[in-house]
């Protein structure tokens, strides 16, 4: 008998796992489908012993001070700035859009915020609307600057352009007019000193806890005792479906082994054409910080099939989610949790966030 069944052994399952453990004592059976912890924050030395993230390149950016210090409880940190490149007819321009981006792009020399915005201001035919990503992103830059860099890069990420995507999607990426190379902008950024998964592992050392792996659920659902369930699965399946389809992106990864020290000139590169069919190159090595005389990196490539990566929170979706969330508030007994319990786009710091707030507000202290 456990006092809790947590479904999903992701960022979010674990850290309500260990709240309810090591702060509350209670006792917590942990379960996931997959063969790992640590959902698509999982990362792993591959056959080379390199450090890669099975699910792509994950970089701990935050402005919550609660969220690190209570990472900062099961890890030491090694600082790291995430800097992207995005290659555009063969030529490397800075990423996300800034002034550099401006400079390189039109062959300018446009030293202040000021002479950037006057620059652009001349080429942008800003309307009011602002329903979609396109409308979003032509309202502050040029068309030719878009697509260059978003057009046909959406396209591939998501399948869609963005004038089919909502605002929310391009808006999360910032557009700077001053010379800040630097991806992020929150005030803290950095990785855990030895990996993700290591960190999940502190995080779960606990004997109240009992992980379960390779195991999907409802197969046991029966013949397990819990008095509640924290379920962090897709908030639709738990549900049968009943009122269609949350749609999800997924990723296929496709990792390669270089015996060179280094491949690429950063951490990542992003692809914004239509070919090559990929949309971006990550080396694993620049993030982690891992010295080695060879390197490896990974290939992404978008697709509808796959492990449940983005939500697409457009019209269609949040209608059907609306549907599940009023239903799930009938199930007293069940807290839905994370991006596939809330089907909301959560970096690891909110997702973190989401579940201290949980345990604050929802859980029994003994
Ligand atoms: C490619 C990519 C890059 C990203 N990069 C960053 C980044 O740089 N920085 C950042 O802050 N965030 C990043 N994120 C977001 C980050 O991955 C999420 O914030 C985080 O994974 C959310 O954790 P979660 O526990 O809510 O969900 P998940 O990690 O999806 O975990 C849910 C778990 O539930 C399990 N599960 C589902 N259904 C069942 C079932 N029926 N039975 C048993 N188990 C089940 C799944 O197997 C999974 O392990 C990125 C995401 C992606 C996809």
């Amino acid at each position: 008998m456990y006092d809790y069944l947590i479904v999903g052994a992701g960022i979010s399952g674990i850290s309500l796992a260990e709240r309810l453990a090591n702060d509350a004592g209670y006792s917590v059976m942990l379960i996931d489908k997959r063969d790992h912890i640590g959902g698509n924050c999982y990362d792993y030395f591959d056959s080379h012993n390199i450090l890669v993230h099975k699910y792509g390149p994950h970089i701990l950016h935050t402005n919550s001070l609660e969220v690190k210090r209570y990472l900062s409880l099961f890890t030491l940190w090694i600082p790291y700035k995430h800097k992207v490149k995005s290659n555009y007819r063969n030529k490397l321009y800075t990423f996300p859009i800034n002034g550099d981006t401006i400079n390189q792009f039109y062959d300018q020399n446009l030293k202040t915020r000021s002479k950037v915005k006057e620059f652009l201001s001349v080429s942008i035919s800003s309307s009011k609307q602002e329903c979609n990503s396109e409308e979003y992103l032509l309202n502050r830059m040029p068309k030719d600057l878009y697509e260059a860099f978003y057009k046909y890069y959406s396209y591939k990420q998501w399948g869609r352009y963005p004038s089919e995507l909502p605002k929310s999607i391009c808006s999360r990426i910032p557009i700077k007019l001053n010379n800040n190379n630097y991806y992020f902008t929150d005030k803290y950024q950095m990785m855990p000193a030895e990996g993700f998964t290591q960190m999940f592992k502190k995080m779960l050392s606990n004997k109240k806890i009992e992980m379960v792996l390779n195991t999907d659920y409802a197969k046991i659902l029966g013949s397990i005792k819990f008095n509640k369930l924290i379920y962090t699965g897709k908030i639709d399946e738990y549900f049968d479906f009943m009122y269609g389809e949350l749609f999800y992106r997924s990723l296929k990864m496709q990792f390669k082994n270089i015996d060179i020290e280094y491949f690429q000139e950063t951490a990542v590169i992003n692809y914004p054409e239509l070919k090559p069919k990929y949309t971006r190159i990550s080396e694993y090595k620049y993030i982690t910080g891992q010295k080695s005389n060879s390197t490896t990196i990974s290939y992404e490539y978008p697709s509808d099939k796959g492990e449940a990566c983005y939500p697409l929170r457009n019209e269609v979706n949040l209608e059907h989610l609306n549907k599940y969330k009023k239903l799930a508030q009938k199930y007293q007994n069940v807290i839905f949790a994370g991006r596939l319990g809330e089907y909301k786009y959560y970096n690891i710091d909110q997702a973190v966030c989401n579940s201290l707030r949980i345990y604050e507000k929802s859980i029994n202290k003994k």
